[in-house]
């Protein structure tokens, strides 16, 4: 049987599950994005106290390096007055610069991972602490996702066994020409004619054809816009 009552129904089905979908909307997609990013910052972290770390045993190894080329420096200072000539001090002169160059080198170097370690160390405390709540909006949107899609398919299943019945009932060129302007006109298919115009597009009404809409006989549609119409009750 085709009948204007079975469209609106259906219509009423397809808005309640487009509403679902709406429901959901894009959760999925943002938890999704959200494990990527908390993945991403936990690597990133991690690759950050393992270079912080190979830093601290090289600024220590350079230390090290430091003391024992001060420890000669200033052995051959001492030996500087205990030389006989000038050729002597002129070489320990020149081997005591050698050194202080080399100190300086060690020195400039170990400043520089240490500029490095600071501005990691402030990165990792700044990505750690995002990371907190970074993880709970997650958890949160998890959480909230998981108990939508518990409560929503129930629902669907519910709406499509219904779907499937109304459907039985209207033919087959009906179904697909609703199906058509369903998709084309962005989920509404079924529109109330009011003030003498199609409330979907807001195109007037032909005369004969509001009476037959308001007769409830057959199935009428807007010329403009292809949606089916139908004459409201006071109930809606
Ligand atoms: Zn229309």
């Amino acid at each position: 049987m085709n009948s204007i009552t079975s469209l609106i129904k259906l219509q009423k089905v397809d808005t309640q599950l487009q509403e679902i979908r709406e429901l959901l909307g894009d959760l999925p997609i943002k938890v999704d994005e959200l494990s990527q990013k908390e993945k991403s910052f936990v690597e990133e972290i991690d690759q950050a106290k393992t270079r912080i770390k190979e830093i601290n045993l090289d600024i220590s190894k350079k230390d090290h390096n430091a003391k024992v080329i001060q420890v000669k420096i200033q052995k051959l200072k001492d030996q500087l007055f205990l030389v006989k000539t000038n050729k002597q001090y002129d070489a320990l002169s020149r081997e005591i610069d050698y050194l202080k160059e080399a100190l300086d080198r060690i020195e400039t170097e170990e400043l520089e991972i240490s500029v490095e370690k600071d501005t990691l160390s402030e990165e990792t405390q700044e990505r750690e602490n995002n990371l907190g709540s970074l993880t709970s909006d997650l958890h949160e949107r998890k959480s909230s996702l998981e108990s939508l899609i518990a409560e929503s398919s129930e629902k669907k299943e519910n709406l499509k066994n219904e779907r499937q019945t109304i459907v039985a009932d209207v033919s087959d060129s009906v179904i697909s020409k609703y199906d058509r302007v369903l998709s084309a006109r962005s989920g509404m298919a079924v529109v109330e004619v009011l003030d003498s115009s199609c409330s979907g597009c807001g195109s007037m009404v032909p005369p004969q054809k509001m009476a037959d809409v308001k007769k409830g006989e057959g199935i009428q549609s807007c010329d403009v816009c292809s949606r089916f119409l139908y004459w409201p009750t006071k109930s809606d």
